[in-house]
Order: C-alpha cells, then structure tokens, then sequence
C-alpha cells in the first residue's frame, strides 16, 4: 500500500453512499493495483453522538497526514438545535480550515443518458461541462466581525464581514488557471466590483495574475447576479467559473440542477500541492430517504475519482471510474432520484461490474 485515503462517513445517507465508494477503492486495490489503504473516523453527528464533538482532535491529525480524505455528508435533525460552534456542520468548516483547502471544484457535467433529466432543454446541457472553483476558507463565512448583537428594546443586528486578501485571491485564481491548462484555456471570474470592495479586489487581482503568469489563459469577468441569470439561459458558454465562497456557494448549486441530480453531484476542496484534497458529494445527509438503501451512490463515486485524479496520482484510474457510472447510466441503471428503481448497492454494483 502506498497511499491512504482517510474515510469520513458522518450522517444519513453518508455512510450509506461512502460505502461503495470503499468498495470502488477495493475493487480498483485488486484489479488495477491501485495500492491505497482505507481508514475510517467518526465525524459529524455521529461524532458528537459518541464523543461530545463534530470531529475530534486527532481525527483532524489524521485528515492532515493521509493522501485524500473522502467524506460522505453530515448533519440531520437530531442534531439541528444544538449551538452552532457544537452542530456537526461546525466540524466541517473546522476541518475545511485545518486543511487549509482553499479551492473548492465543483463540476457541472451532464451525463449523455441525463440529459432530459434537467429542467432546461437538452440542446442547452447536452454535453455541458463547467468547473467551479470556488474559494472555500475565506469570504463572509469566515469574516470577523460576525455575530447577532442585542441593541435592547427587542431590536437586534445580525453581522457577516465579507473580506478578502490579495493572497487568498491570487492562490485560488491560480488553481483556476492551472486547471484552465487541461481544458478550454478559458476562465470567467464572477464578483461584484460595481458594489463591493472585495469585489473590485478580486476582480483587479485575478487580472494581475493572469497578466504577469497565464497570459494564455483567456479571461474574462462577469457580474455574479449576471452570471446567475447566464448560468440559465446558455450554461455552454462557460467553461471555468472562479468565484468567492458566497457566490460560488449559490452559483454551483444552480448549475448543479441544470445536469439532473444532487445525488450526481461531486466536489474536491484542495489547498497548496502535496497536501491532501477533501472529496465530498454536494447533496447533504438526506434525512428524508436516509436508511432506505435508495440513495444515489454516484456523487461519492464521482467525488472518489477526484480524489484519484488531484490527490491519489491516478488520472488514468479517474478517467475508468467517471467512464464507468456513465456506463451504469447508460444501461438504463436509476435510483429514486433519476426516476428508477434501483437501490443504492444496485448502483454500486452496476458501476463496480465496469471495473472489473
Ligand atoms: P440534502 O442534500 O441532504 O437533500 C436534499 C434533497 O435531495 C432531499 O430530498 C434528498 O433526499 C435528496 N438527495 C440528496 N442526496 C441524494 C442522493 N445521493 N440520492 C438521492 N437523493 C438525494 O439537503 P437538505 O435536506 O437541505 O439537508 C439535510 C441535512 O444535510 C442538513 O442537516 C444539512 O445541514 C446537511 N447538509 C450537509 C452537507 C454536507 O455534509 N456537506 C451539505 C448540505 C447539507
């Protein structure tokens, strides 16, 4: 064994769909000399059932020494009420910051046999294939200060700091700009300049960049809520998006909807080269189908080949697992969520038939 891939199942459906992303990693361990060993750690829910916290100490130790960590989703009503610095979603962002994975991609790629599962036509995503990266540690989600502040006589102000520094900027539009190199050398970085501050920063920033280090990459900028309403209309006239944390939280999730599915959906979060990715599905826990074997294991699978891709050292590996759901789809293989039938290991196994 070479590498280590750190499993995080957390709530829900999480470790319902991480389970046969584990079972991709054997398959792939014994038929393709992949060569990577699997832990596995309490997080989320879970965690704080067990242990009073989202995600202990060592825990995050591990996450920062192995090769890739892959997550599955936490959080769900049980633990909804608790304060917001105990609730399981709090161990993500701690274990986001940890890691300092400040780039955060997420593709919007329409399968061939989904495309009419989407809500716009299919001459407008057939073959639709956008990265967002988007920037993942700093933004209002992290800006002090933050807090709901009691101004007496039953008013109240609630405060988020948008902030951002030029080397926060320049990192992530760097990681865009490497990216752009693998595909249509074009990038569009969506801010708000005209209103905000750290808009017209970024926007000046990533210019810089792209000026003294990728003049080959062709860049364009464009207002967030412009990029909104493009995203609906001709989403094929993107290839990567660069955006902040909050846009690129709204933005991805809209284009997310275009390509059919959350349970297709997959996301890698990266930081400096040579530190390990954190690869998770978008979707979340999925209370409301949790323990029902209907989840969409495709999303953890698709995330699972990211982490092939950027952190195991295997592209070659990544290009198989993404060739193999297609297939799955192709055969005509649906979970609840894509109109069908099939269970959660049905999927799994369907996949796992095109590794063999
Ligand atoms: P959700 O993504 O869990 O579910 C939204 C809808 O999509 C549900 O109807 C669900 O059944 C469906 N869905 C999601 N993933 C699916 C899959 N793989 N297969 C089939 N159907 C799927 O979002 P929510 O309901 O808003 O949130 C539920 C919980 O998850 C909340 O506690 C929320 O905080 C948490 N959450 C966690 C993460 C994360 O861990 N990164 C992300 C989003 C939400």
């Amino acid at each position: 064994m070479t590498k280590t891939l750190l499993l995080l199942p957390g709530d829900g459906i999480g470790p319902e769909v991480t389970a046969e992303s584990r079972r991709v990693v054997e398959r792939l361990n014994a038929a393709a000399g992949l060569g990577v060993e699997v832990e596995e750690a309490l997080f989320g829910g879970a965690a704080i059932d067990a242990t009073g916290d989202p995600i202990e100490a060592a825990t995050i130790a591990r996450a920062k020494a192995v090769d890739a960590v892959l997550m599955g989703a936490v959080g769900g009503p049980k633990w909804a009420n608790q304060p917001f610095d105990t609730r399981p979603e709090a161990g993500l962002l701690k274990l986001r910051a940890a890691m300092q994975v400040f780039a955060n991609l997420r593709p919007a790629l329409c399968f061939p046999a989904l495309a009419d599962a989407s809500t716009l036509k299919r001459e407008h995503v057939e073959g639709l294939n956008i990265l967002f990266v988007r920037e993942l540690t700093g933004g209002v989600y992290f800006g002090e200060p933050r807090g709901i502040e009691d101004l007496g006589g039953g008013e109240r102000r609630g405060v988020n700091t948008q902030v951002y520094t030029s080397t926060e900027i320049r990192r992530v539009a760097r990681v865009a700009f490497e990216l752009a190199k693998g595909r249509s050398g074009k990038v569009c970085s969506a801010e708000k300049s005209n209103v905000m501050e750290s808009g017209l920063l970024w926007k000046q920033e990533v210019q810089k960049l792209r000026d003294a280090e990728y003049p080959h990459v062709e860049l364009s900028h464009m207002l967030a809520d412009n990029a909104a309403m493009q995203l609906v209309k001709a989403p094929k006239q993107f290839d990567i998006i660069l955006t902040d944390n909050l846009f690129g939280d709204i933005l991805s999730d809209e284009a997310a909807m275009l390509t059919g599915s959350l349970g297709m959906l997959p996301s890698a979060a990266i930081g400096e080269a040579g530190k390990p990715g954190l690869y998770e599905p978008i979707h979340g826990s999925a209370p409301d189908i949790a323990g029902q074997g209907a989840a969409n294991p495709c999303a953890s699978i698709l995330s699972l080949a990211m982490g092939l891709r950027y952190s195991l050292g295997r592209p070659d590996l990544a290009d198989r697992v993404e060739a193999a759901v297609s297939a799955a789809l192709d055969a005509g293989v649906r979970t609840r969520d894509l109109g069908g039938t099939a269970t959660t290991r049905d999927m799994g196994e369907a996949i796992l038939a095109q590794l063999a």
